[in-house]
């Protein structure tokens, strides 16, 4: 079974590079702006066909 990939657990897993947002396949990634005006990403499930691309081009993820 696919599961969708998780971008960040924390905010400090995220530095609002927009990498993800750029590389998904599907645009299934949208940035969302927090409460302090930082953008983080959000996947819209419906459209993600769980490639995987987002997290492998993340530069803070551990490959
Ligand atoms: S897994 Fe693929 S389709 Fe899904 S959000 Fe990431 S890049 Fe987009
Ligand atoms: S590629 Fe990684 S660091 Fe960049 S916005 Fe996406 S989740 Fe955040």
């Amino acid at each position: 079974m696919l599961h969708y990939p998780i971008l960040y657990k924390c905010k400090t897993d995220c530095c609002g590079c927009t990498s993800c947002y750029s590389i998904c396949p599907r645009k299934a990634i949208s940035m969302v702006e927090d409460e302090e005006g930082f953008e983080y990403p959000q996947i819209d499930e419906s459209k993600c066909v769980c490639c995987y691309k987002c997290i492998n081009v993340c530069p803070i993820k551990e490959h």
